[in-house]
């Protein structure tokens, strides 16, 4: 085989088997730490009508959450 020398080829072996042990390794470290945080947001419920809606697009007055600005007027005319 010219152009393909004895050291090239266990080079080569060398990097498919590195590359392999490394995909090996990242995918048992993946499995131990198990399923990835599935928690991207979180859902909140309307003090006023209880429609479930992302944290983020709930309006927060105090410790509750409204789905509107209504809701919120609503549920609490003072605050
Ligand atoms: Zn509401």
């Amino acid at each position: 085989m010219p152009g393909l020398t004895l050291s090239k080829l266990l080079l080569l072996i060398l990097v498919v088997l590195a590359a392999w042990w490394l995909v090996k390794g990242f995918r048992r470290r993946g499995a131990a730490k198990g399923a990835p945080e599935a928690a991207p947001e979180q859902m909140v419920t309307c003090d006023h009508c209880g429609l479930y809606l992302p944290r983020g697009e709930a309006i927060s007055a105090g410790d509750k959450f409204f789905c509107c600005d209504e809701h919120r007027r609503l549920a609490g005319p003072a605050g």
